[in-house]
């Protein structure tokens, strides 16, 4: 299920397929829209494109469930051909950017990259608001939602359900 053929790509006349994800996360329990253009780059296929969705977090503080929206810029690339045996399992193309090796699949598992995005997207402090119930002071220091100790798990492997 949402898995596109790399042959899909590279069949379109400017080998760009654009795809419409409209479901469910389930593991997740949330609700993704995404637009996304996949393109053929030779070796590379680069995805791009935006989501947008609602998940249910629980509070830190108050310990109840609040809705948070997500908003998610996708930038991911994948490579076709193996890397591994000179890059390791990702490569990092600039800051930031990792390419993800396919290792000779001949799809984009979009659910999972969307999976995966959803995560990363997650606050590192889930607060259900301002006012939150407990009324604990709250400094801007700890809303802040970007945290680098985050990035590191950017390099970590993304899973394959094989
Ligand atoms: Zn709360």
């Amino acid at each position: 299920m949402h898995k596109i053929l790399i042959e899909d790509i590279e069949s379109e006349p400017n080998k760009i397929l654009h795809y419409s994800f409209d479901d469910c996360i389930e593991e997740l329990n949330c609700k993704i829209s995404a637009e996304l253009d996949l393109q053929a780059l030779g070796d590379f296929i680069e995805v791009k494109g935006h989501a947008v969705g609602k998940i249910n977090l629980t509070c830190d503080r108050c310990l109840s469930e609040y809705e948070y929206n997500l908003d998610i810029d996708i930038d991911e690339t994948y490579a076709k051909t193996s890397l591994k045996d000179e890059y390791g399992q990702e490569l990092e193309l600039k800051n930031g950017q990792f390419v993800t090796d396919l290792d000779g699949e001949d799809e984009i598992d979009i659910y999972n990259l969307l999976y995966q995005s959803v995560i990363l997207a997650l606050p590192n402090k889930k607060v259900c608001g301002i006012n939150c119930s407990e009324g604990m002071f709250v400094s801007d220091e700890s809303m802040q939602v970007h945290d680098d100790r985050m990035d590191i798990f950017k390099t970590i492997k993304i899973e394959r359900k094989d």
